[in-house]
């Protein structure tokens, strides 16, 4: 990005610095390749010439509003850039058409009032500060004026804000293309209102954030002639299973468990519950409450806002009675039984929760029984018994539990979508994207793998937009710009998801092969892709494999992979879930198709995921796109502290700092006429006086040697580096 040019003794540079990621500060002295520089931060340091980048002086001190306005685009000046914007609690920062949004980790005074809404309305974009309104506003013109679907794709780490930015999103596009003034339950306020509903159920605290979402989301609001809103829906994504049976510290599990425990006495009694820690779910972890959330109060909003989108009084009992059972599931413990390797009910608290369980899921207490402790198997011979060991027994409550909870989800989701209504008739829509951000851990599993999946796919959509839009101001402007060229990350989305060949189709295979272990997974994995240039095996790994992605390398464990891609209802549960004398449980799990119902047949979460994307892929594809970044500051979610490192770590992963590098392989500063010969008319006085303002900047550039840039219709395109070179030139003559 940029190469540094005309360090001389008295220049401002940035230099790279352990502690601070980049730090600012004055060369005291150059020796062939080598610079002193005597840092802001007191100290004095030799670094190579090529390391260093100018500091623009001329930088207005309170930052620029759009990154594309900063003289010297490098990684130091963008970081610089929104540190000191953060620092005046200007969290919202623009990059050509990208906004950027540094979580303030504070409710900042009528930022998202409806004055605020008004202003925006209408505005023209880039006439007011940055902020999430001005995104929406220009979406919803854009789908006015020009009739074509829009859509806003919101990244960044878990704890960023995505969530919160969806749904001031949200709220403005309902301002704008809502009935005001109509009676009763509006299309906008169910929208809006599915919100905390999909939150009760799929978000939990987490280290990372107190209100996190376990699961993706796209939102489709649809729009008719009139531009007003005429129905939605919601798609979600992936949602994380494993939580509703393990939990560790500083954790908690979904929220709707602590709600209903804090639920009113009545409520409490009618349901069964109590105490959370009294649940083996819940109490694995000994964290129980969130800083400044009433779960008693949020359970009372919860059942408020299910009203509002429209599930009735009886299915919202079912939905808590199916949470309660879920809760007293997890109580139910096995020890061995009389023959070798079966197992029994363990005491009379396990028979007491059992007899509970059964109770809230009105299914039989026997047969409830049978289908944790025993499996029957189908031979030709006619179908054997064969009992499970204490341990059998437990992943199977365990299993049992996941599933419930996850088809519960789904319900609710499906409820909200038939509720708000889809109209066949909308004109266009505007879509909203809130999805987890790629994901790096020390230990990274199937999950990751599908979260990074998501965020390739979302990478190539991004860079291709960018992309064209800086290929489309030079057209605008008339430049020639035969240069294009850009690195591509289809091959690493060809590793993970090609069919036949990559992994996720090595991982079917494997699963449908009943010998394979996810040691034979991983051999056949180092063995087909040994020579991909993305792919490459850690020494010693015998299950682990790292993928290249393009926000860095990711190692992943393939230990579980075979069993996290398997999805299957155990034919016992299934049967047993769906005689249930609660129409509500029943149609939870209606009956599978003759053939299948046999045998638990194998279904491919991976697979399904993938296809999942493609139909995401393909929506978007109709779609102008508009992206918000989201972007963490530091991680002990505190206003006004802003880790260097931390957040540069993130504008890689958001493809930030590649969208720049983009630009910067074209003409990453442009300049008006009027604006160049503002700031470098004194390189050439002469002929700024005799010439008209192309020729003259023309003139300034050629007298300086420039090679490369370009004149446009309007304004001067300069090539990385030169603008910096004519600052120092300037510098000079001043
Ligand atoms: P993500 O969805 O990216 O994981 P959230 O949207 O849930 O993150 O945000 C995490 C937390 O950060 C929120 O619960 C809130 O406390 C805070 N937060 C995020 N965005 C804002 C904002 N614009 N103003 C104030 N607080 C915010
Ligand atoms: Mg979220």
């Amino acid at each position: 990005m940029g190469t540094p040019v005309n360090i001389i003794v008295g220049s401002q540079v940035w230099l790279e610095d352990p502690d601070e990621a980049w730090v600012d500060g004055e060369v005291t002295g150059i020796k062939g390749a080598d610079v002193t520089v005597a840092t802001t931060n007191g100290k004095t340091v030799v670094a190579s010439l090529a390391s260093i980048y100018p500091k623009d002086t001329e930088a207005p001190p309170a930052g620029v509003d759009d990154m594309t306005k900063l003289a010297y685009l490098h990684e130091p000046g963008v970081l610089h850039n929104l540190a000191c914007r953060y620092s005046l609690n200007e969290i919202y920062t623009y990059t050509g058409n990208i906004l950027i949004a540094v979580n303030p980790f504070q409710r900042l005074p009528h930022l998202y009032d409806v004055h605020m809404m008004e202003q925006y309305k209408g505005a023209t974009f880039g006439e007011l500060s940055p902020h999430l309104f001005a995104i929406a506003d220009s979406c919803y013109r854009a789908m006015i004026n020009e009739h074509g679907s829009q859509s806003i794709l919101v990244s960044g780490e878990s704890g960023a804000g995505k969530t919160e930015t969806t749904k001031m999103l949200m709220r403005y596009l309902a301002f704008m293309g809502g009935r005001s003034g109509t009676e009763g339950r509006t299309v906008e306020q169910q929208v809006l209102e599915s919100n905390p509903v999909l939150e009760a159920f799929g978000n939990a605290k987490t280290v990372k954030n107190n209100n996190s979402s376990r699961f993706g989301k796209f939102v489709e609001i649809q729009f008719d002639k009139y531009g007003k809103i005429s129905g939605a829906a919601v798609r979600t994504y992936l949602l994380e299973r494993s939580r509703v049976c393990q939990v560790s510290d500083p954790e908690r599990n979904y929220h709707c468990f602590y709600m209903l425990c804090s639920a009113p006495p009545e409520d409490v009694k009618r349901f069964k519950v109590g105490d959370p820690r009294s649940f083996h779910y819940l109490n694995q972890t000994s964290c129980y409450e969130v800083a400044n959330v009433d779960d008693a109060r949020e359970y009372l909003e919860t059942r408020n806002a299910m009203d509002i989108v429209g599930i009735s009084q009886e299915e919202q009992d079912a939905i808590f009675r199916v949470v309660a059972a879920i809760l007293h599931l997890g109580n139910i413990n096995f020890s061995k039984g009389k023959e070798i390797d079966s197992s029994r009910l363990r005491d009379e608290k396990s028979i007491n929760h059992l007899k509970t369980v059964a109770e809230l899921l009105m299914c039989d207490e026997k047969l409830l029984e049978d289908s944790l402790c025993q499996r029957v198997i189908v031979t030709p011979d006619g179908n054997i018994t064969k009992p499970l060991d204490p341990d059998s027994a437990l992943q199977s409550r365990d299993a049992l539990a996941k599933t419930v909870y996850s088809r519960l989800f789904d319900w609710i989701v499906d409820k909200i979508n038939n509720s708000i209504g889809q109209d066949p008739d909308a004109i266009s829509i505007i879509g909203v994207l809130d999805i987890y951000g790629f994901e790096s851990f020390k230990v990274n599993s199937f999950e990751q793998l599908c979260i990074n999946m998501t965020n390739e796919k979302l990478q190539q959509h991004f860079n291709q937009h960018v992309f064209k839009m800086e290929q489309e101001e030079y057209t605008r402007d008339e430049i020639d710009w035969s240069y294009v060229e850009f690195v591509d990350n289809q091959d690493v989305l060809d590793l993970i998801e090609k069919k036949p060949g990559g992994i996720i189709a090595l991982l079917d295979e494997a699963c449908m092969f009943p010998k394979s272990t996810h040691e034979t997974f991983a051999q056949k994995m180092y063995q087909t892709y040994k020579s991909h240039k993305r792919f490459s095996k850690p020494k010693l790994a015998r299950t682990a494999f790292t993928i290249n992605h393009y926000a860095g390398d990711v190692t992943y464990q393939a230990d579980y992979f075979l069993d996290k891609n398997k999805d299957y209802v155990v034919a016992e549960h299934q049967a047993l879930l769906n005689s249930s004398r609660c129409s509500f449980v029943a149609n939870l799990f209606p009956p599978l198709p003759e053939e299948s119902s046999k045998q638990s047949k194998f279904s491919s979460i991976g697979t399904r995921f993938k296809q999942q994307l493609q139909a995401l892929m393909e929506t978007l594809s109709t779609t102008e796109p508009h992206y918000i970044r989201c972007v963490k500051p530091n991680t002990v979610l505190k206003p006004g502290i802003f880790e260097n490192d931390n957040v540069l770590n993130q504008l890689r992963c958001g493809g930030v700092l590649e969208a720049i590098r983009i630009s910067c392989a074209g003409y990453p500063t442009k300049r008006t006429f009027d604006e160049f010969i503002d700031r470098f008319g004194v390189l050439a006085p002469e002929l700024v006086d005799s010439s008209d303002e192309k020729t003259a900047c023309a003139a300034i550039c050629d007298k300086m040697g420039l090679k490369g840039y370009q004149i446009g219709k309007t304004k001067v395109f300069l090539r990385a580096g030169q603008m910096a070179e004519l600052d120092a030139r300037r510098a000079e003559v001043l």
